[in-house]
């Protein structure tokens, strides 16, 4: 019978014991000589054990693939191109955080790695405690112990080695360094461009081609050159393009980029699985670190974060938005005065202009806040934040990743419910994905700023803050409830990113608040304007209605009755105008409101009112809701054209006011928004991410339930407390 020949390679930084493990597993077995064309020394010994013919290959001693010096260059082609079925990694685990640089570029490439954490004995005199178990589930590679000097462990090594190079499975995609959103991009990008155009004439992992491509490698630039010279100059020029881009956005070469990204990914197992009792090498992210992640001033901390974000969404974006407000009443007003009327200048200056423009003044607003989120993403503070909510989460059986995606749903769910992606998980995944819709996205937030701005004033800030905790917290309790019942499992581990601090550019702030705040614009001249119109029209038809007064003939006689008095006495003719346009402004009003209680809106919203009656909200409020399924921005817009009948500037909150709407019932309706069905992009982001109908309309099931209960709960507690 034929033995079975296995080529197994041994990497590790210069000095982890290579050489000594390499003698001691082909003893005498070995020939020296040169790697072809260098003068670098290449041993290669050739043994039988465990029923295979093993080829050992000793690599230079490096420490990172990127083909800086000759010895880089050597073990790079090595591992790429002749793919040896394992490569022994050998790191000395008396200083790990070193050895996991090359290991990380090692578990980048598609090949099977498995690590010697060499020098046991060394690390265990020098009090430093690894967990392997953890590390080897963390990268989910093989971790094995060694003694190289004592010949300790290697038989157990050299057994793991064969056991993976015979297991079928695929090396694991996942469990390696995620580099941030920019990188990733451009990174996913370049991937798809060489899937499409020469992937069959290259033999490395796609994934690895695109890393090496935005880090400018020349070796592997030559290699495409070389192997599809036709289709490669598209390639490389996209490459150059991304990499300009990626300078423009972080100031910096990307390559340098990718290799602090990698040391955070280290950083981050290194915080797990490492127990040292001597003094660490301490540098600035560690102590800023002492301070953020601390079990107790962290949380603090984090909350202020997040309160002060709330605060600045609020105050900062009042200015701006009473120029917009402002802006649009003169639009309005000057259309109003302009055109004849018809039914056009009533779409026109109720349905769009008071539609859209109800929308646009909270621009500023959500502008504010998705800034405020790209601090915390490019300061590397939202990693900290995975870190600190790790033991929470845990509470809820998922892991601190997931409460990035989490805190992306402030400002949008549906790119927060993608970026679920990341965790491996299926179930951590479906998790996250289902309580992401209680984090408060920043369409409802306009919805918020009416309704506490009218009804709490100064507080306004302090009631938006505890909104959004109590989707925290929902979200929490969801997530234990799910845990237990739908989606019972442990959770899965997962390596946690710790990139160092950078000061973000003000440049690279400025397009991450725009690349999301775009979709805004997009909405607004979309769906917005849209549901706008559609909510108009339901408002403005039928036509003929039959009123119960009338309105016309009460006009006449005010006008009539004024008249006359305005000629008997001609002192204060000022005085008795106003008067007289105050009295018919309030007939029209009363007229507009009959009109919209007889419209079809009214009839939809009469037949669903005994549902929110419960919860403190009147039809028209019944109505704005259910029209927020289409976009939640479309919930102002459809109460400025229920509520408010004026073109004047704050109509909707003095509409609002005079409604019979009181703090308990907006608070009601705040709750209600907060946790109710998600918008019509989130339900069918959520349809596309888990692959689920079932799952859809359990999510859309679920939370409206939940937000009905709760606001009948704040609405009747409240009255009962006498609110
Ligand atoms: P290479 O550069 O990776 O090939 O490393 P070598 O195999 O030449 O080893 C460097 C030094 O470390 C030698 O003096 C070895 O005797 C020593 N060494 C190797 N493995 C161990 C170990 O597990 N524990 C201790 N204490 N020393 C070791
Ligand atoms: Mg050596």
């Amino acid at each position: 019978m034929e033995r079975k020949k296995l080529t197994i390679a041994l990497a590790g930084n210069p000095n982890s014991g290579k050489t000594t493990i390499f003698n001691n597993i082909t003893g005498s077995r070995q020939k020296v000589g040169n790697w072809p064309g260098v003068t670098v020394e290449k041993k290669e010994g050739n043994i039988s054990r465990f029923g295979y013919d093993l080829t050992i290959i000793d690599l230079p001693g490096t420490y990172s693939l990127t083909p800086f010096s000759i010895e880089e260059i050597i073990a790079r082609d090595f591992v790429v191109e002749e793919c040896p079925d394992v490569v022994i990694d050998i790191i000395d685990a008396s200083s790990l955080e070193r050895g996991l640089y090359l290991a990380t570029q090692l578990r980048e490439t598609d090949c099977k790695v498995i690590f010697a954490l060499n020098m046991a004995d060394l690390a265990k005199t020098r009090g430093i405690k690894i967990n392997a178990e953890k590390l080897s589930e963390l990268l989910n590679v093989p971790v094995v112990f060694t003694v190289g000097n004592k010949n300790e462990g290697i038989d157990a090594l050299l057994e793991a080695a064969i056991k993976l190079a015979e297991s079928s499975s695929e090396v694991p995609q996942k469990r390696k360094v995620r580099y941030n959103r920019d990188i990733e991009n451009s990174i996913s990008k370049l991937q798809s461009l060489i899937e499409q155009k020469i992937a069959d004439k290259l033999s490395y992992n796609t994934r690895w081609t695109a890393i090496k491509l935005v880090e400018d490698d020349e070796i592997v630039k030559k290699r495409i050159l070389d192997n599809a010279r036709d289709s490669a100059q598209d390639i490389l020029n996209e490459a150059q393009s991304q990499r300009s881009y990626l300078k423009h956005c972080f100031g910096d070469e990307p390559e340098i980029i990718t290799a602090s990204e990698r040391y955070g990914f280290i950083a981050g197992i290194i915080k797990e699985v490492h127990a040292a009792s001597n003094k660490e090498r301490v540098d600035i992210s560690r102590n800023i670190d002492l301070v953020l992640t601390n079990r107790f001033i962290g949380f603090p901390i984090f909350f202020l974060f997040i309160w002060a974000m709330f605060q600045a969404t609020f105050s900062f974006g009042a200015y701006p938005m009473e120029w917009i407000d402002m802006g649009i009443g003169l639009i309005s007003s000057g259309l109003d005065g302009f055109l004849p009327e018809s039914l056009f200048k009533d779409l026109l200056l109720n349905g769009i202009i008071a539609g859209v423009g109800s929308v646009i003044i909270f621009l500023p607003n959500i502008m504010v806040l998705f800034f405020c989120i790209a601090i915390f993403e490019d300061t590397g503070y939202m990693a900290r934040v995975a870190f600190l909510m790790d033991k929470i989460m845990h509470l809820i059986g998922l892991h601190g990743k997931s409460f990035i995606p989490m805190l992306m749903g402030f400002g949008c769910n549906v790119p927060a419910i993608m970026a679920a992606r990341t965790l491996e998980s299926e179930k951590d995944r479906i998790l996250t994905i289902l309580i992401i819709p209680f984090m408060s996205c920043s369409a409802k937030l306009p919805i918020y700023i009416v309704l506490a701005a009218t009804f709490f004033g100064v507080k306004a800030g302090n009631v938006i803050f505890s909104i959004y905790l109590i989707g925290i917290i929902f979200s929490i309790i969801t997530g234990r409830l799910f845990r237990l019942t739908i989606l019972t499992g442990a959770d899965a581990p997962f390596v946690m990113e710790l990139p160092p601090y950078r000061v973000p550019m003000l440049k690279s702030l400025l397009i991450h608040m725009w690349d999301r705040s775009k979709m805004f614009f997009k909405k607004m001249g979309g769906i917005i304007l849209i549901g706008s119109v559609v909510v108009w029209a339901l408002s403005a038809f039928p036509r003929n209605i039959e009123y119960s007064f009338d309105y016309h003939g009460e006009i006449e006689k005010i006008e009539s009755s004024y008249e006359s008095e305005i000629k008997a006495d001609n002192v204060d003719n000022k005085i008795l105008k106003k008067k007289k346009d105050a009295d018919i402004l309030e007939i029209t009003r009363a007229q507009r409101a009959e009109q919209v209680e007889k419209s079809y809106m009214g009839r939809i919203g009469k037949s669903i009112s005994p549902l929110f009656l419960p919860i403190g909200i009147d039809w028209r409020g019944g109505v704005a809701l259910l029209t927020g399924f289409v976009a939640k921005e479309i919930v102002v817009s459809t109460m400025a054209v229920l509520y408010a009948a004026e073109e004047e500037s704050d109509a909707l909150k003095n509409a609002l006011l005079s409604s019979g709407m009181t703090p308990l019932s907006a608070l009601s309706m705040m709750t209600f928004v907060l946790l109710y069905l998600p918008c019509l992009a989130t339900v069918a982001a959520i349809k596309r991410e888990t692959g689920s109908f079932k799952l859809m309309f359990f999510s859309i099931a679920y939370n409206t339930s939940v937000a009905w209960f709760i606001a009948f709960c704040v609405y009747q507690g409240g009255k009962l407390l006498g609110a």
